[in-house]
C-alpha cells in the first residue's frame, strides 16, 4: 500500500490514473496534506466521502502519535512520536527570532554510536521511511510554521540516504509545503559515500559535517565512523563536494571539557579545515548526557580562547549556545527515558 505522505506532488496524477482515480483530485489531495495540513482524511472535509473513504484504503495517512512532549525554558520543545509499529522518535522544536527551527530524526536509534551522544548508546533499531519522516515534520508543522529543518535528530541520514532525500524532496516542493532547499541542513557524521551522492542530486539543501576532533586519534575515539573512514578521506571527500556544488561546508564541533578544548586542537582544527575550500566551523559546547557523566561542558573562558584561535587562523567560526538543555533535548535523551 503506498502511504501519502511518500508520494511527490508531481507524481500523484500519474498515480491515481494508474487505479482509474480522476485527476483533477490531485490538486484537492495536495491542498488537503500541505494547506491544511490534516492528519486523517476525514479531516479533510472539502473532499466528497467516497473519495475520502478510496484516499483511507488506498493511500492511507502514516499514524504518527504525539506520546510525550517536554518543553524547556528557552521555549525549545521536544516531542516524542511513536509509530504504529511501536517505536519511537525523538523531533525537536527550537524558537528563535524569525525562525522556528525542527530537528529531524531519520532512524529509530543510530548504529554510529558517537561517545558523546544518547541517540548511538543502544544501536538502531530501523530506518525510518520518508513517509514517516514527513509525518514528523507535519507533527512539528501544527506547533507553527517550520522556518528551517536540520536533520540532525536520531540517525545517521546517509545511512538511510533514499528515504530521507525523498522525504526532504516532498517537503522542499514547490505543491507540497515548500520550505526552501537553503531551509534545510542534512548533517552526517562522516559516512563518505554519502557527499558524492548528495552533490549528484543537484539540489541546494545545506551540507554539515560533524567533526568534533581535530585529528584521528581523537576522532576514532569519540566516533567510531572515523576508523571506517578516516579524516583525510573525510575532507578529501568535503573538498570534491564543495567544488561540485560551489556550496559551503559547515564543520559542527562539540566542545568537550578536557577532551577536544585544548589550544593545540584548536590549532590543529584550523589546520584541517582549511584544506577545505568553502567551510566554516560551528562550536558547540557540550550538552551533558546521562550514560556519560564523565563528558563535561566547558567553561567560557576555554571557549573563547578555542574560538579567538580560530578566527585569528581565518576560520569562519560561529559559537552557538546549547538549546533545550532543561527539555532532555541532548539528542535521544527523551527516547531512552521512555523505553526506562
Ligand atoms: S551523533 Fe548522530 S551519528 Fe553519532 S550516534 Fe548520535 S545520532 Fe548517530
Amino acid at each position: 500500500m503506498t502511504k501519502a505522505w511518500s508520494i511527490l506532488p508531481e507524481e500523484w496524477k500519474g498515480i491515481l490514473a494508474e487505479r482509474g482515480l480522476r485527476p483533477f483530485r490531485a490538486d484537492q489531495i495536495l491542498q488537503a496534506l500541505y494547506r491544511d495540513y490534516i492528519d486523517d482524511w476525514d479531516k479533510a472535509t472539502t473532499l466528497p466521502k467516497d473519495f475520502r473513504e478510496t484516499l483511507k484504503k488506498e493511500f492511507p495517512l502514516t499514524a504518527c502519535r504525539e506520546l510525550e512532549t517536554s518543553k524547556s525554558a528557552d521555549g525549545t520543545q521536544k516531542l516524542l512520536l511513536g509509530f504504529e509499529d511501536g517505536q519511537s522518535v525523538e523531533t525537536v522544536l527550537i524558537p528563535a527570532t524569525g525562525r522556528f527551527t525542527q530537528c529531524i530524526s531519520t532512524q529509530v536509534g543510530c548504529a554510529m554510536g558517537c561517545a558523546f551522544c544518547a541517540s548511538g548508546s543502544k544501536g538502531v533499531v530501523r530506518s525510518l521511511t520518508s513517509d514517516e519522516i514527513v509525518a514528523e515534520y507535519m507533527a512539528g508543522r501544527r506547533h507553527g510554521e517550520i522556518t528551517n529543518i536540520v536533520v540532525m535528530g536520531m540517525g545517521e541520514p546517509f545511512n538511510n540516504y533514499d528515504e530521507t532525500i525523498r522525504a526532504l524532496k516532498l517537503i522542499n516542493a514547490g505543491k507540497g509545503p515548500n520550505l526552501g532547499a537553503r531551509h534545510i541542513t542534512i548533517s552526517t557524521c562522516g559516512v563518505v559515500p554519502g557527499f558524492k551522492r548528495l552533490a549528484a542530486e543537484g539540489i541546494q539543501f545545506e551540507l554539515s559535517v560533524s567533526l568534533h576532533a581535530p585529528n584521528d586519534k581523537l576522532r576514532s575515539e569519540l566516533m567510531p565512523v572515523n576508523r571506517r573512514w578516516p579524516i583525510d578521506e573525510l575532507l578529501a571527500a568535503c573538498a570534491e563536494y564543495t567544488k561540485a556544488t560551489k556550496r559551503i561546508i559547515t564543520f559542527e564541533y562539540t566542545v568537550i571539557k578536557g577532551v577536544n578544548d585544548s589550544r593545540a586542537c584548536a590549532e590543529e582544527l584550523a589546520r584541517q579545515v582549511k584544506r577545505v575550500p568553502m567551510a566554516k566551523v560551528n562550536l558547540i559546547p557540550l550538552s551533558p548526557v546521562e550514560h556519560r557523566p564523565d563528558f563535561e561542558t566547558p567553561d567560557d573562558q576555554t571557549l573563547l580562547m578555542f574560538l579567538d584561535v580560530l578566527m585569528k587562523n581565518r576560520v569562519q567560526t560561529m559559537l552557538r549556545r546549547s538549546r533545550g538543555k532543561d527539555a532532555n533535548a541532548a539528542c535521544g535523551q527523551l527516547r531512552l527515558r521512555h523505553l526506562g
